[in-house]
């Protein structure tokens, strides 16, 4: 049967690595983290002395980036000129870039490849913020993750202490909100909820009730459609 393809956007912090990670598990497909993609071209912008401030510097240079997904036992990693970056671009300098490198349209165009390939070959689960809209528009299954402000930054908070790169809860806030402003309200592909996408505020659940209600709206939405999972 054809591939499945589940397409996850919401803001930062809505959980939806961590959820959707669980699902695809679960679901025995592929889980797509695409925000590790703009992280990695954040990641090689700061590593050339780009400052965030005059971050279109990047786009002469992209044809110097080389960048690969590959699965290693579930896990994905991203390699960058053949070197596998693992959690260093999980900082949040990084994020900061990546949200920054992520605006230009040079950028978005330079992943899309990348993103549709792996969506060819796997049935997959792929959380980022134009999944729905751009990237998977045919998608079987959209669902926009969200939750409030605070409960995402108390979330970042915990996950960036458990790093070992922690920051005060203040500055997690109100990079989040700068990052949501910036995400939502820049003109290439915002972070929007595609108009038939279901969506699920999981402000109030932990992470086994997040991964519950997203097993059930997945499953529910495949159901209605007639789709079976291989
Ligand atoms: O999801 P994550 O926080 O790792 O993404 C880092 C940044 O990359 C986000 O702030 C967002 O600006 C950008 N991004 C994007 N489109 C995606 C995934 C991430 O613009 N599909």
């Amino acid at each position: 049967m054809a591939h499945v393809q589940i397409a996850i956007d919401g803001p930062s912090g809505a959980g939806k690595s961590s959820i959707s990670k669980a699902v695809a598990k679960a679901l025995g497909i592929v889980y797509v983290d695409t925000g590790a993609l703009y992280r990695t071209i954040g990641y090689y912008a700061r590593s050339q002395g780009i400052t965030l401030d005059e971050i279109g510097k990047i786009v002469p240079l992209l044809g110097n980036v080389h960048i690969e997904v590959k699965y290693e036992d579930g896990v994905q990693c991203v390699y960058l000129n053949g070197e596998n970056l693992g959690d260093r671009i999980r900082e949040n300098e990084i994020s900061m870039y990546a949200s920054k490198v992520s605006a230009l349209p040079e950028v978005r165009a330079f992943l899309l490849d990348t993103q549709k390939d792996i969506a060819r070959k796997n049935s997959v689960i792929m959380d980022g913020r134009d999944i729905g809209t751009v990237i998977l528009p045919d998608a079987q299954v959209k669902v926009f993750m969200t939750a409030s402000a605070e409960a995402r930054a108390r979330r970042r908070f915990i996950e960036l202490v458990q790093k070992g790169m922690p920051q005060p809860y203040e500055v997690v806030l109100a990079d989040i909100l700068e990052r949501d402003h910036a995400d939502s309200s820049r003109e290439v592909a915002p972070a929007v909820a595609a108009p038939d996408a279901t969506v699920f505020d999981n402000s109030d659940f932990d992470l086994e009730g997040s991964i519950a209600e997203l097993l059930n709206i997945i499953r529910r939405t495949l159901a209605e459609k007639g789709i079976e999972l291989a």
